[in-house]
């Protein structure tokens, strides 16, 4: 290391600090000055060719008809999406996995008691929408991989269905015990509901979408205005995923045609009660034949009714029988070969399938990412030879949960572990904010490419649009100056929900999530047969600017990894991060020491026998041993290494890009980059679910999609396993460590490389 090249990137960095405008001259990070304009050059040519027209002839196309998992139309889709890569140059194929897919054979909700009524369970034809009326291929309501069972009890209320909605209910005094439980959609991931109630003793579960949440609480209902209609239903799977996604009969391995299958009933993540989804329609004479206590206010939502908890006297009988049946997903799989670093390689993918015709979820997505492929092939054409391997991938299976892209990650998985630079997906798109989610060594890259991609309505940069939002939305003037002054978009953990998964969480692949929203209202046909080409093109990116702009955005992210001379990993992000998890860690455990010292005492005093409500007093917990103390040593010296480590690291990373010198690329460094988010995983996996290996965030256990950060001791502390909290806090404390050491060594190889 030369002092001039120090001297250089230590202004460097202060540059890069101050950056802002829609249209700065934005140093690509991983690039000499010659590569750069090599870059853009290309760049530029890329940006203009996705076509907005393209992507609404696709869509079209992909959601004329109803294509789950198994339909004739999904197989026709695949074949299409391959028929496309391949005309546009791209070396494609289909890989098939054979998976358990349960489909609805019997399903019956019926008030029998203190009044008779039967659910429709069916969402009707819309005047003026062609597919809503093809019925004969939709995949009717129901919530995939409930068990099968025929229930008849008494109906409980118990709000979102989660844990602390239990312990409200107990303090009323009421059970789900034997019950029957209804829950409304919202603030948990759906599986959780389930899960919640089986382990409260309840035998069956209703889902449904209350109109306060989704429907006309929040605006005009379809085909009015966007939101949800009286009938509409949300479909969605109920695996168990916080155990692991995929099929359920292969955890850990590709389920091809002669992998060794588990036996159904040994499946941990089928449910463990039969549970149904239905619509505030249905919902509405089950929820006022319920009697006892008045929900408390927050409970309360947008039916004109007054909400009760039960139990009863409202009994109603619950059937839910599914074909039980192995099918098919097709994963298109298209692959452009690297020139210089082909080991090396930047995977993108969007699901294809849908629970109907499925246009904002995921064709939106999908059209994107086709321009993509169609545009970089013809770059190909026209010369362009990224340095890396790049895979697209068109996944089948995602809605029942991730199973296309989960068994093609367990089959590929010694591959990825040594190859894969990056996992970038997509699947919802609609109109308005650029959303990204991701492991924070890709926050500074995604947000940098923002820079360089237009807003459709402002014209300023989407990175500038979002973050003007984010200024403007900021909750004290703190968070609005911190909005102000960084460079840098929040990127939020991914936890789960898309394709990502077995990515980050079973490999530790570096990974982001992107997608346009926020001012279109995507959520309001969300899984029902109304979420298609009719509602998309009346609703949502009516002109397909944003379809657009999401092609930029996975274009350039594409082209920037595959084609940097050193990879562009920012580990000063990560380590300031995970120096923000350990902070919060210390403070969860204050607070649960905080909380339960503050518990007894209001329970000795006996204020929870205090109650509005003479004839339904509530009942008070039981007293609980006050949290110990932990010993955080481990994690603060693991997070203080790596700390010291990505400033030393960042240091020579600028002056080497300060080096009018540095032209070739750097192989050596880039083979143990790629390694670097590896290295944030334990091979053993989080305590009782060792699918999930990456230290960093996992869904969490009793959220679902919502991601716990350093899940492996947070949840240990929030379940009150503190002898397992002190043990994961020396294990991920070794982690940091290890991944310290790593980015020293890369440090060191960046030093001394000879220009
Ligand atoms: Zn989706």
């Amino acid at each position: 290391m030369r002092l001039a090249s120090l001297l250089a990137a230590t202004a460097f960095l202060g540059i890069a600090a101050a950056r802002t405008g829609p249209n700065p001259p934005n140093r690509l990070t991983g690039f000499s000055a010659a590569g750069e304009r090599v870059e853009r050059d290309w760049e530029a040519k890329f940006k203009a060719m996705p076509s907005p027209d393209s992507q609404r002839s696709y869509m079209r196309h992909l959601t004329a008809r109803p294509h789950h998992v198994g339909s004739p139309y999904d197989s026709a889709n695949a074949q299409w999406i391959l028929a496309h890569f391949k005309s546009w140059g791209l070396d494609a194929h289909i890989e098939r996995f054979e998976v358990l897919f349960p489909t609805p054979r019997d399903r019956l909700v019926e008030l029998v008691a203190p009044t008779r009524f039967k659910a429709s369970l069916a969402e009707p034809t819309v005047p003026g929408d062609p597919t809503s009326a093809q019925h004969a291929e939709q995949l009717p309501t129901y919530n995939a991989y409930s068990i099968d069972g025929d229930v008849t009890a008494p109906l409980v209320y118990v709000n979102y269905g989660l844990p602390s909605d239990y312990d409200e209910l107990a303090r009323h005094g009421v059970s789900a015990k034997g019950a029957i439980v209804i829950a409304r959609y919202g603030n948990s991931w759906r599986g959780v509901k389930p899960m919640v109630a089986a382990e409260h003793g309840a035998v069956g579960c209703i889902i449904y979408s209350d109109p306060a949440d989704d429907g006309y609480g929040q605006g005009d209902t379809y085909p009015k205005g966007p939101y949800r209609p009286k009938e509409g239903v949300q479909r969605g799977s109920v695996m168990e995923m916080q155990l692991y996604p995929g099929d359920p009969l292969t955890p850990g391995v590709g389920a091809t045609h002669d992998a060794k299958r588990l036996a159904r009933a040994d499946a941990p993540t089928i449910t463990k009660i039969p549970v149904l989804p239905i619509s505030y329609g249905d919902a509405q004479p089950l929820l006022a034949a319920l009697g006892g206590p008045v929900a408390p206010e927050p409970w309360r939502g947008g039916l004109g009714i007054t909400y009760h908890m039960g139990a009863g006297p409202a009994r109603v009988h619950l059937v839910v029988t599914s074909n039980w049946d192995i099918k098919p997903v097709y994963d298109v799989i298209a692959t452009i070969r690297g020139s210089t670093e082909p080991d090396e390689w930047v995977v993108r993918g969007n699901h294809e399938d849908a629970w109907v015709n499925g246009a904002e979820d995921p064709t939106a997505g999908q059209v994107a990412m086709m321009e993509e492929a169609r545009a970089l092939g013809t770059l190909l054409a026209q010369g362009w030879h990224p340095r890396r391997t790049i895979i697209y991938a068109a996944w089948d299976g995602e809605e029942p949960m991730l199973l296309g892209s989960t068994e093609w990650v367990e089959e590929h998985a010694d591959e990825l572990r040594q190859k894969a630079v990056a996992y970038l997906n997509s699947d919802t798109n609609d109109r308005g904010y650029l959303f990204a989610g991701g492991t924070p060594s890709l926050a500074r890259f995604v947000s940098d490419v923002a820079k360089d991609v237009e807003d459709p309505e402002t014209h300023l940069s989407v990175w500038k649009r979002r973050m003007l939002a984010d200024i403007g939305n900021a909750r004290s003037d703190d968070a609005r100056k911190r909005a102000r002054d960084t460079g840098v978009l929040r990127v939020g953990p991914l936890g789960s929900g898309s394709d990502y998964s077995g990515f980050v969480d079973h490999l530790g692949i570096a990974s982001l999530n992107i997608g346009f929203g926020g001012e279109s209202n995507g959520g309001g046909v969300y899984h029902s047969v109304y979420d298609d080409f009719y509602w998309y093109t009346h609703f949502s990116d009516t002109s397909f600017v944003y379809g657009r702009a999401l092609s930029q955005m996975g274009g350039l992210s594409v082209m920037r990894l595959a084609d940097a001379q050193v990879l562009p990993y920012d580990f000063v992000n990560l380590a300031s991060t995970v120096q923000g998890y350990v902070t919060e860690l210390q403070e969860l455990l204050q607070s649960e020491q905080d909380e339960t010292a503050e518990r007894n005492r209001e329970i000795q005093e006996g204020v929870f026998a205090a109650t509005s409500d003479p004839w339904h007093p509530t009942i008070a917990p039981p007293v609980e041993s006050l949290p110990p103390h932990l010993g955080f040593a481990a994690l603060q010296n693991g997070a203080d290494s790596l700390t010291r480590s990505a400033d030393r690291y960042a240091k020579t990373f600028a002056a080497l890009e300060a080096d009018t010198a540095y032209a070739a690329g750097e192989p050596a460094v880039n083979a143990l980059l790629v390694q670097a988010a590896r290295r944030l995983t334990d091979k053993r996996g989080l305590p009782g679910r060792p699918w999930y290996t990456f230290e960093l965030e996992a869904p969490g256990f009793y959220t679902g999609y919502g991601a716990k950060t350093m899940p492996a001791v947070r949840e240990a502390i929030e379940q009150r396993k503190f002898p397992l909290a002190q043990q994961q806090i020396e294990t991920v404390g070794s982690v940091l460590g290890a991944e310290a050491a790593l980015i020293d060594s890369a440090a060191t190889m960046l030093g001394h490389t000879p220009r």
